[in-house]
């Protein structure tokens, strides 16, 4: 394991949690949806990553998907935390 790199991918995370908030007008911390749509959130961005799996994606566009899944899964964690 890197330590430098884990960190920068950290970081890449945080900043797609502030995004997330502001898209979904969300106050930090703040996620009130059912569960079923919270996985429903996380199966889609799943799904994304599978895209980018396909001929064409690119390993750019497959890391930004798979922060996307990261920060989804922080921002419902926060939630039962
Ligand atoms: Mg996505």
């Amino acid at each position: 394991m890197n330590a430098r790199i884990t960190d920068a991918i950290l970081d890449l995370v945080r900043e797609e949690r502030a995004r997330q908030n502001v898209k979904w007008r969300r106050a930090p911390g703040e996620w009130f949806d059912p569960e079923a749509l919270k996985l429903a959130v996380l199966i889609e961005e799943v799904g994304e990553v599978g895209i980018e799996l396909q001929p064409g994606g690119t390993n750019e566009q497959l890391k930004a998907e798979l922060v996307q899944v990261a920060a989804v899964a922080v921002a419902w964690a926060e939630m039962l935390s």
